[in-house]
């Protein structure tokens, strides 16, 4: 029979999984378990609605077999089986080969790779390549006549022919690798070893998992004699985890749940399992991660609960179950109120599951203030991670829910370097402070150089470092935080000064109208305006931005797609008017408007630099310099 070829990606990843050191080979038991699982589920959920499959409920059951002296284990199933085509498709290629991002193949492979790779993604089926050196699958999908048989040995192709088969469903046959020096293959063999796999990582499986299992007991008939006896029996419990009390279950149980389920290879932070009994019942288990999935910054990433309904998964990610600024938590809903034959339309429009959404949004709140206020550490790891997600929330949900997502906001403060609450930076406020400040920049350290920061540090007050992109965006929403407003310290009016100093202040610009409109107009519209300014401590200039953009908010603005959309700020260059460079200016107004006109665009081109904007004509700023100094 000729041989047929895997797809490129699949045997790359046989290729992996034959030759693994992937410590964790017994996965592969669980993997088959649960597709089989999955292969009932759905002729079960096809049962209930077409009479013709003729399987009851208790009927559905999945097989282990273990033949010593062939060296084979057998797992088999009453599911939904497999047509010819499937076994084609679903074998021959991996599922989720589209975002099995494989590295260059030129870069050198190491073995922590690959175990990345198989802790990533779960590779399912594949896995059992890392324990046989062959596998067959005899299936027969339901509602066909045929069955058939795929054999493969490894990465060189597989072949497909037609057999007999009596039910619809699945055996598959691993032939098991030969023991090695540092591999034992054989301990698969035992009853025992499956026995503990199947507990391990199969027991909430709602079919029994059954197996042939031999014991000696005492003989009934001869005393102090012993006999063996086979029988039957069901390794798993079937009791879903999440219906299970929380007074059973150990930490690990729900680890390994989970790294099992949502394909993880690392525990996840939080655990939230909880039970609502009331307008809505239903059990929940949420999981928040340690790290955001491999897919969360793609296109490809769908947020969403896995929806059961009685213990039958009815919906994979059902998105109405969370908000978006929870898209990263994972987890389960299993609620007895909803109908099986709900569609993802009606869903939407369901008021259980609007319930349920409510329920769930307030308990991973609540589970975050939790942490926040008791192992800040953890929380700060989880902020690392998705506290942009908190904060789009916030920007996203003007006036919703901001209200309880803004206590869960920390920010990094430039005067401690470390993270501090809305309330804590307000609880520390000296007196005489009745703003929040905050800064914009690409770190804390960047921050800490802007020439702004000098005169309000002077004042003994803490600055909030704004980081990410949308932090600014995110405060505006907000407006205020228990009375006080934000003040943006390159923009906002700081009020630092005292009246006089004020008035002083103004009384300098205007004597110095002429001279800074004149500088205005050299400058054309890259400013709005050119001030005196006695805030700058040391420094000689600044940009500042004058009404609601700040210079960082227009930065983003102009990289989002479709531009800025006429969202510009409105840049002023503040000159400090102690400063050395003052002076000259002045003298340069009186007597040679020319090099005016030079000093004016090198010191302007000096203040996007200091802000971080790129100049438009770096080339003419290089020269300029350059021209001085010769
Ligand atoms: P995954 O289960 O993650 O989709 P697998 O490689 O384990 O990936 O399986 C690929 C596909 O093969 C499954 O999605 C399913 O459609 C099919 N499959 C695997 N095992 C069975 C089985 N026992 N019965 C029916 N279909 C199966």
């Amino acid at each position: 029979m000729r041989k047929k070829q895997f797809k490129a990606e699949s045997k790359k990843l046989l290729d992996m999984m034959i030759n693994s050191i992937y410590t964790n080979k017994e996965i592969f038991i669980r993997e088959l378990i649960s597709n089989a699982s999955d292969a009932i589920d759905k002729l079960y959920f096809k049962s209930l609605t077409d009479n013709s499959v003729g399987i009851a409920r208790d009927e559905f059951e999945i097989k282990l077999d273990v033949d010593k002296d062939a060296r084979t284990i057998t797992v088999s199933d009453n599911g939904i089986g497999m047509s010819a085509a499937e076994l084609e498709s679903n074998l021959g290629t991996i599922a989720k080969s589209g975002s099995l991002n494989f590295k260059n193949e030129n870069e050198e492979e190491t073995a922590e790779k690959d175990i990345e790779v198989i802790g990533q993604f779960g590779v399912g089926f594949y896995s059992s390549f890392m324990v046989a050196k062959r596998v067959e699958v005899v299936s027969k999908a339901f509602g066909e006549e045929i069955a058939h048989k795929w054999i493969s040995e490894g990465a060189d192709g597989y072949t497909l022919e037609e057999c007999e088969k009596d039910a619809a469903g699945t055996v598959i046959t691993l032939y098991l690798k030969e023991d090695t020096e540092t591999e034992d293959y054989s301990r698969f063999l035992e009853d025992y070893t499956i026995t503990e796999l199947v507990k391990k990582y199969s027991d909430y499986i709602r079919y029994p998992i059954k197996m042939e299992q031999t014991h000696t007991v005492p003989d009934p008939e001869k005393e102090g004699e012993y006999i063996s006896e086979t029988a039957v029996e069901t390794l798993n419990s079937m009791v879903p985890l999440w219906r299970k009390n929380k007074s059973e279950i150990k930490p690990e149980d729900y680890n390994e749940f989970y790294k099992m389920k949502f394909m993880d290879y690392q525990d996840p932070l939080s655990v939230i399992h909880f039970k609502s009994e009331g307008t809505a019942t239903f059990d929940s288990l949420i999981y928040i991660p340690a790290h955001a999935p491999f897919d969360f910054y793609s296109k490809e990433y769908e947020k969403g609960l896995q929806l059961y309904t009685n213990g039958v998964l009815i919906m994979d990610k059902c998105s109405d179950l969370v908000p978006d600024y929870f898209s990263f938590v994972k987890g389960i809903v299993d609620s007895a109120d909803l109908s099986l034959n709900i569609s993802r339309e009606t869903l939407q429009q369901d008021y259980q599951v609007k319930i349920i959404a409510k329920a769930i949004d307030k308990k991973i709140k609540s589970e975050l203030k939790k942490m926040l206020k008791g192992d800040r550490e953890k929380f700060e790891t989880f902020f690392d991670t998705f506290g942009v997600q908190l904060k789009w929330g916030v920007y996203a949900n003007y006036g919703a829910d901001k209200d309880n997502l803004k206590d869960l906001l920390i920010f990094k403060s430039l005067s401690e370097g470390k993270y501090v609450t809305l309330d804590e930076y307000i609880s520390a406020m000296p007196e005489g402070q009745e703003q929040i400040y905050y800064a914009c920049g690409e770190s804390v350290d960047k921050i800490a150089l802007l020439p702004q920061t000098e005169a309000v540090r002077a004042k003994g007050f803490d600055v909030l470092c704004f980081t990410d992109d949308v932090d600014e965006f995110a405060i505006q929403m907000l407006m205020e935080y228990d009375g006080k407003h934000f003040a943006n310290i390159c923009k906002d009016e700081l009020n630092l000064s005292s009246e006089e100093e004020k008035k002083e202040l103004e009384e300098k610009n205007t004597a110095a109208k002429d001279m800074l409109d004149e500088m205005k107009g050299f400058l054309g519209d890259a400013v709005t305006a050119v001030k005196l300014s006695d805030s700058l401590g040391s420094h000689a200039v600044c940009l500042s931005a004058e009404g609601y953009v700040s210079l960082d908010m227009a930065k983003i603005l102009s990289q989002m797609p479709g531009g800025s959309q006429g969202m510009k700020a409105q840049l002023v260059l503040e000159i400090n008017s102690k400063h050395a460079v003052a002076e000259k200016l002045f003298k340069l107004f009186a007597e040679d408007r020319e090099k005016l006109e030079k000093y004016t665009k090198i010191l302007y081109g000096e203040a996007c630099l200091v802000s971080g904007l790129t100049l438009d004509n770096p080339t003419e700023f290089a020269d300029m310099l350059t021209d001085l100094m010769v």
